[in-house]
């Protein structure tokens, strides 16, 4: 599978935040959101090819049972399930990082974390933009990933203006659990990070969400590799 990065970080989001854990970023993304921190990974050919024991090794290297499977978008990623396999069978955690816009019933996952976007995403250039629309929300896909595996759903919020749409995004999911929500702040730098946490706070505790950090932009400013 063509794999963009792997690296040793902290899990900087939702309720694994502060743990050590090593990253496999696959490459290739078909949303092109705006504000995307990781645009070097959108070509499905971003990356080199990694065989599943090669890779099963490299990320076995690091003092710590949490793999995080990132993108990109994982679940557009040939060989997905294959490799969720190998890394359960040597007991590891796995996380996978997804936008929620495909299903795919038969991984080996810990936690789906899903992350739908808003229209608060979309990209600016009119092609992109289109394309973006069509795919952004897939609710009975979204809807099979929480029924199937345990998962959580984090919210990157930009604006006050992104409650009401993500109060009507959960209207249509049936059997969500609040205590599985999570609201994050779109943010690029610490200055932003704070603004925006400081925004979201009173609406989580009116709402019943979790407040997520995001400790890859308070620590290093989303820099490239943490
Ligand atoms: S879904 Fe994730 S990886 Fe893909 S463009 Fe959006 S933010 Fe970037």
């Amino acid at each position: 599978m063509i794999v963009n990065e792997i690296f040793y970080s902290l899990q900087g989001e939702g309720k694994l935040a502060g743990a050590p854990s090593a990253f496999v970023r696959l490459a290739g993304c078909p949303l092109r959101c705006r504000w995307c921190d990781t645009k070097y990974a959108w070509p499905a050919e971003a990356g080199r090819d990694y065989g599943i024991e090669e890779l099963r090794e490299k990320l076995l290297q690091w003092p710590t049972r949490y793999i995080v499977i990132t993108g990109g978008e994982p679940m557009a990623a040939e060989g997905l399930g294959t490799l969720t396999h190998a890394l359960a069978e040597a007991r590891m955690h796995i996380t996978i990082e997804t936008s929620g816009i495909r299903y795919i019933g038969d991984l080996s996952c810990d936690l789906m974390s899903i992350s739908p976007k808003l229209s608060n995403s979309t990209p600016t250039e009119p092609g992109p933009a289109a394309e973006h629309e069509r795919q952004r929300l897939n609710l009975p896909a979204m809807q099979q990933l929480i029924d199937r595996y345990d998962y959580q759903i984090k919210f990157v919020v930009d604006s006050p203006a992104d409650l009401d749409e993500i109060a009507g995004c959960l209207q249509q999911l049936k059997n969500i659990d609040p205590y599985k929500i999570f609201l994050m702040p779109q943010a690029q730098t610490r200055a932003e990070l704070i603004e925006k946490s400081q925004m979201l706070a009173p609406y989580c505790l009116q709402a019943g969400f979790a407040l997520s950090p995001r400790l890859q932009v308070m620590l290093w400013e989303s820099e490239r590799g943490k």
